[in-house]
């Protein structure tokens, strides 16, 4: 069977992990977008079109790692996410 191309290992730090749908701010002041960490979708809330998306899955307990919302669909069975309250 051939792995999906946006798998590239990230079952070692996002199995099991619980994650909340939210709007995107930025972790830190000064960084403007994020990537969806699999399929690198940009996440943001640029309201010019330029993101793919401004409201995303994203790692409930650091805020951290964020999963746009077609491969938290295409893969939240085979990581096991919990889908945490806002
Ligand atoms: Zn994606």
């Amino acid at each position: 069977m051939v792995e999906d191309w946006r798998l590239m290992g990230q079952e070692s730090y996002l199995a099991g992990r619980s994650l909340r749908f939210a709007r995107w701010t930025p972790y830190r002041l000064d960084w403007d977008h994020d990537h969806c960490d699999f399929c690198s979708a940009e996440i943001s809330d640029d309201q010019t079109g330029h993101a793919d998306f401004n409201e995303a899955w994203v790692t409930a307990d650091d805020d951290y790692t964020w999963v746009c919302p077609k491969c938290f669909n295409d893969f939240r069975e085979r990581f096991g996410w919990i889908a945490a309250e806002r």
